[in-house]
């Protein structure tokens, strides 16, 4: 028998309510260790004493064995004098102090699953069944620390039966907060349009196309049989939503391969305990009817994360559109009541329950790229995990922009992101941003010391910030961008980096969109950026595609791109000469070398979109048109004007429209324009590399989203000996610059 030692532990990370405790006292037990584990509220302490081999065993089973859904940062271990413990224990936590982690909502895990599939188990087809390895968490919690107390579930008192697993130990329900079942638990009902108890079969109704509006983990969905063209029709008018895809959930993995092609690591993804939404490509011939998603290639899928949609399914329906209740911009519906009064005109049933949700969340949506997953909408399974931060000097509070907001609480090396928060453009999203916002800082502890906003005076999130008595700090809305993606990265070093994005308020007061860069975390040289074209109708012209085709083929070829506009465009021509007088008058119209507008006018000019009614459709039809090995590209320029390059793409209008006329074959137009941009993106970069010597580029704005162009990006620079720099843990759009927001302010 070797030397007895004692050893100290100090594990960080996300172990709260997810079971680590238990874990620890299991795994010491096994290793015929003593001592003890203590919740220390930001982290958790253990007490060993035994030989060194089971120490190291110990400490290896920590980082290999624990529960999935904990996440350990660090562990930190010191020897001491032997103490001369009998046998290991869970000590009653401390008060909790310093920063903590909550845990994001958890999807049903197998071993639920299995009890729920079991005629014999008493959790049979309960919709909420839980453990300390899944269920919900953050969707649930009032104020830290994480106990039944805190929750939405204290007005349920545990029976018998589940007071004794939650008390046992050996149990994997063992302090798991949200334990409850059939006798005890939340409840599930079928109500009418009216709001009255029915007792019919809801999978019947949504067999026969009805619409029901159904309560999830962080608010309600309009749930439909994806299959019924009738009742995705419906849903659509009732919604007035207009070309906008709808999400779906499918029963399992098998029915998600019927209508999409699915990669491993898309596999994994949908499994993860996050389940997040995975664009997915779409399998031609398909079932589905196209008014899930008008003129696109891709399907929005998830699998069902609560017990409640698993229940939702048969051998029939295996998959069924899952769309967020909300109206326009607003918010998700997440109460019982609000969603009778207001769902009334959509849904014609309601299935309810009565466990309160406390914190709205949304799906959080993703993709995979070239094997990375990149995540468009970080909200369910994701939030509120911290993103790790080089040190901040100062406490922040990000607002964040005004498009798919999030903001941000950043304090040391931590940055909390809250959950996509929707537009800023009305009160309903306000009031929800004001109340996460109390939230949120009273669960960090995070008293902010300055808070960053977006450049932009027009925007919800700066007024806001304006109304706060403490120090202010205005972004520029794609530094921060950039400044999210090294963050996201770790990455503190010097970098080329590249934004594509709509549009945000520059330095010189255009608005700008396609931007070349040099610096890191904040200091930035801006080196090239798209040609400037005037932006009439300002921020509205983001509906207006074929006014942004209009706005180029005049700004670049006069009189003769007004001609091409009126065959093209279907603009009268009296309404071209308006739009001439105005760029040759004297008024100052805004200028912008947005990315994303210039996608609208290939989009409108090459007939695929001419109106928006989402953002960035033009953009996506375009995209989901690409034919792929289009080697050909449009003609552009790179000029030297002072200090700074431009990109032009004047000539390419003449030849894009030489295509249109000639070959008309709009996947061919689409593949070669997505190929010029690579070629021209490419060739700045190494431009760019030959005058500063730098080799590691970074891409974000919320254009690279779109999978075709960023994945030949990654393959061109790549192979031109560039080290590449993409998003991971915070979306490359307007949803990820509060993170680059809070690091430049704070540091
Ligand atoms: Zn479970
Ligand atoms: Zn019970
Ligand atoms: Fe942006």
């Amino acid at each position: 028998m070797s030397h007895i030692m004692a050893q100290r532990i100090k594990v960080r990370g996300v172990i709260q309510g997810v079971g680590f405790r238990p874990f620890v006292h299991r795994l010491a037990e096994r290793q015929g260790l003593r001592g003890w584990v203590r919740n220390e509220g930001s982290h958790v302490e253990i007490w060993v004493e035994g030989s060194t081999e089971q120490i190291e065993a110990f400490i290896r089973g920590l980082n290999e064995k624990h529960p999935p859904a904990a996440q350990i940062r660090e562990i930190y271990t010191k020897v001491y004098p032997v103490q001369g413990y009998d046998d290991f224990v869970i000590l009653e936590s401390k008060e909790e102090s310093g920063d903590i982690f909550i845990s994001p909502d958890l999807a049903l895990c197998p071993e639920c699953l299995q009890e729920f599939h079991s005629t014999q188990d008493r959790r049979f087809h309960y919709p909420f069944i839980n453990c300390t390895n899944c269920g919900p968490r953050y969707t649930i919690i009032r104020q830290v620390p994480y106990d039944r107390g805190n929750t939405t579930m204290a007005q349920f008192a545990m029976c018998q039966e589940c007071s004794k697993e939650y008390h046992d130990i050996k149990s994997r329900r063992y302090h798991a907060q949200p334990n409850a079942c059939p006798q005890c638990g939340p409840r599930l009902e079928l109500v009418d349009g009216e709001g009255k108890a029915c007792s019919q079969d809801f999978n019947q109704l949504l067999a026969r196309g009805f619409i029901i509006a159904v309560k999830g983990l962080g608010g309600f969905h309009l749930v439909c049989d994806a299959k019924n063209q009738q009742a995705v029709n419906a849903l659509r008018q009732r919604k007035g939503r207009g070309a906008k895809p709808f999400a779906l959930m499918a029963r399992d993995l098998e029915a998600v391969k019927k209508y999409a092609y699915i990669s491993k690591e898309e596999e994994e993804l949908l499994q993860s305990p996050q389940t997040p939404i995975v664009l997915l490509e779409q399998i031609f011939p398909s079932s589905l009817p196209p008014a899930l998603n008008p003129g696109l290639n891709t399907l929005g899928i998830m699998l069902p994360y609560t017990p409640l949609h698993h229940l939702l399914f048969t051998e029939d329906l295996d998959i069924l559109v899952m769309t967020s209740a909300n109206f326009s911009h607003e918010p998700i519906v997440y109460t019982n009541e609000e969603a009778l009064q207001r769902l009334k005109s959509i849904a014609d049933y309601f299935l309810l329950h009565n466990r309160p949700i406390y914190h709205r969340c949304d799906d959080s949506i993703t993709a995979v790229v070239k094997k990375h997953t990149q995540i468009f909408r970080r909200a369910r399974g994701y939030v509120p995990l911290p993103v790790k931060i080089p040190p901040l000097a100062r406490k922040v509070l990000a607002l964040g922009g005004d498009l798919k907001n999030t903001f941000c609480l950043a304090a040391g090396d931590k940055a909390f992101l809250s959950q996509h928060m929707g537009d800023m453009d009305n009160l309903e999203a306000q009031l929800e941003f004001q109340k996460t916002l109390s939230h949120l800082q009273s669960y960090f502890h995070i008293a902010p010391e300055i808070v960053a906003h977006d450049l932009h005076h027009g925007y919800a999130t700066t007024q806001f910030a304006q109304g706060l008595n403490l120090p202010l700090r205005g972004v520029q809305h794609h530094e921060a961008h950039l400044t999210s993606c090294l963050v996201d990265n770790e990455y503190a070093e010097e970098v080329l980096g590249l934004v594509c994005d709509g549009t945000g308020y520059g330095h010189d007061g255009n608005l700008w969109g396609f931007e070349f860069f040099q610096g890191t975390l904040g200091q930035y040289k801006r080196l090239a950026h798209l040609a400037y074209v005037p932006l009439i109708g300002g921020d509205k012209t983001v509906e207006r595609p074929d006014r942004m085709a209009l706005l180029y083929l005049l700004k670049e070829w006069g009189q003769e791109g007004a001609k091409w506009a009126e065959k093209l465009l279907d603009f009268a021509p009296s309404e071209i000469a308006l739009y001439q007088s105005l760029l040759q008058g004297t008024q100052r119209i805004p200028l912008t070398s947005s990315c994303g507008r210039l996608f609208d006018a290939v989009s409108a000019l090459t007939g695929v979109c001419r109106r928006n009614s989402y953002e960035g459709q033009a953009a996506m039809e375009l995209e989901s048109l690409c034919i792929s090995g289009v080697k050909e590209t449009y003609s552009f320029a790179i000029l030297q004007e002072g200090p700074v390059k431009i990109l032009s793409l004047r000539e390419m209008w003449p030849e894009l429209i030489d295509d249109i006329r000639k070959k008309g074959d709009r996947g061919f137009i689409a593949g070669k324009f997505h190929r010029t941009l690579q070629e021209m993106i490419t060739q700045v970069f190494v431009l760019l590399r030959e005058e500063t010597n730098l080799t590691t580029v970074a891409l974000s704005g919320g254009v690279m989203q779109n999978k075709v162009l960023l994945s030949g990006l990654i393959t061109e620079l790549e192979r031109k000996a560039f080290k590449v720099l993409i998003h991971r843990q915070v979306p490359p759009n307007d949803g990820g610059i509060s993170l680059g927001q809070a690091v430049i302010a704070g540091r």
